[in-house]
């Protein structure tokens, strides 16, 4: 009898184990951190706030600008000293299971949960059976946890994503973002790279993501970067909605994206992953579980502010979009907070019209992300 298992060892399952002595992690994997389904992007600040201290045996590159391009081919420009990494994430996932103080045990699939009076039953694959007080789902995307404890059903996006080796030479210090409702709707094409001649290529969304991938790798990146190879397919699925979800009941957590609690805008996960399981661990320590779910929607990275700004950014048309970029050309986004901002906002018909929501956008934004990715 234990006082917690937690299912799965990815960052909100690590991270709960961290902080939990009596506890056992069951994984179905063989190894931490494989496979990996990620564009392994994160954020420095959002890190050290989870007390990690970037280490170079998993940064793959240091990130100091992240270039968002609209349909038009114009970016805007985020800059800023080391804003973040794109990590080796089975680097970084063993690192995190090297300071769990629970047990894991890897290659065991969780089939089956039961609550018998106050404990979870929870059966395996081999037909072994474990029983816990507490259970922390952090079992990612497809969650038996939520499915079968909660029953949420979250709003699931489909990706497609390559590990990519370029002919030519990358800038590894910047991240490429491309939006085009027409070309790529519902999502984003992303360029994470991961050396000077590798990068995480990939985007997400409803629909034939493999045509769109193929038109994006001919039209875009052979003319700048060469041909190409493709090395490894890293898709995945990610979950968004926890927000609007129930996260705690009868002493069961959802964390991660078992709670559906990735980042709505950009789809980042990683280290939401790694807070909520933080938080439910904390909870049970200081024996108050019950305050999980309150804690967590009260933190900016999981405000339901964020699907709103979600709906607001993806319902845009491009003319929105390349007016956006012509007004920021060499210029920082918070030039928006200042009055030429604000006058070159209303200068542009589109941006006229849509005055009122682009400020919610920017406001929600500023004030609640936590991640890129
Ligand atoms: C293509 C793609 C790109 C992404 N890029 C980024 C990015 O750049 N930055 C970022 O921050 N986030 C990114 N994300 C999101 C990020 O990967 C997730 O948010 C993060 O992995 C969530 O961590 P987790 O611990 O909640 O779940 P997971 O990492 O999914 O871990 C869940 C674990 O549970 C195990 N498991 C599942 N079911 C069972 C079961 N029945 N029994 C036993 N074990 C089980 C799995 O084997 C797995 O190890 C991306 C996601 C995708 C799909």
């Amino acid at each position: 009898m234990l006082e917690t298992i937690i299912i799965g060892a990815g960052p909100a399952g690590l991270s709960a184990g961290r902080h939990l002595k009596n506890c056992l992690i069951l994984d179905q994997k063989k190894e931490i951190g494989k496979p990996v389904q990620c564009a392994e992007g994160i954020s420095k600040e959002s890190l050290e706030k989870e007390g990690i201290s970037p280490n170079p045996a998993w940064i793959s590159t240091v990130i100091n600008t992240v270039k968002v391009f609209v349909p038009s081919g114009k970016p805007i420009t985020i800059k800023g000293e080391k804003i973040g990494f794109v990590i080796d994430r089975i680097g970084f996932e063993k690192c995190l299971a090297k300071k769990v103080q629970a047990k894991i045990q890897l290659e065991t699939r969780v089939v089956n949960l039961e609550r018998r009076g106050d404990i979870w039953k929870v059966t395996t694959n081999e037909g072994k059976a474990f029983q816990s007080r507490y259970l922390i789902g952090a079992d990612g995307p497809l969650s038996i946890v939520r499915r079968r404890v909660f029953g949420e059903k979250p709003e699931i996006l489909s990706t497609f994503e390559y590990l990519v080796e370029l002919e030519r030479e990358i800038d590894d210090s910047v991240i490429q973002i491309y939006f085009d409702k027409e070309k790529f709707p519902d999502g984003y094409v992303w360029i994470f790279p991961k050396s000077k001649k590798t990068a995480n290529i990939g985007l997400g969304g409803k629909g034939n993501l493999i045509e769109r991938f193929q038109y994006f790798m001919e039209n875009q990146v052979k003319p700048n970067y060469g041909n190409y190879k493709l090395l490894k397919n890293i898709s995945g699925t990610i979950s968004w909605g926890g927000a609007k979800m129930t996260l705690f009941k009868d002493n069961a957590f959802l964390t991660g994206d078992a709670g559906s609690l990735v980042d709505p805008v950009l789809g980042g996960g990683m280290i939401n992953a790694m807070i909520s399981g933080r938080v439910a661990a904390e909870c049970i320590l200081s024996n108050t579980p019950h305050l999980y779910e309150r804690k967590i929607k009260s933190m900016p990275p999981f405000s339901t502010d964020l699907l709103v700004a979600q709906k607001i950014l993806y319902s845009f048309p491009n003319s929105v979009l390349n007016q956006l970029a012509e007004i920021l050309e060499n210029k920082d986004v918070f030039y928006l907070k200042t009055f030429p901002g604000v006058f070159g906002l209303l200068s542009k018909d589109q941006l006229r019209k849509n005055f009122f929501r682009l400020a919610k956008l920017f406001l929600i934004l500023e004030k609640n992300t936590a991640s890129f990715g």
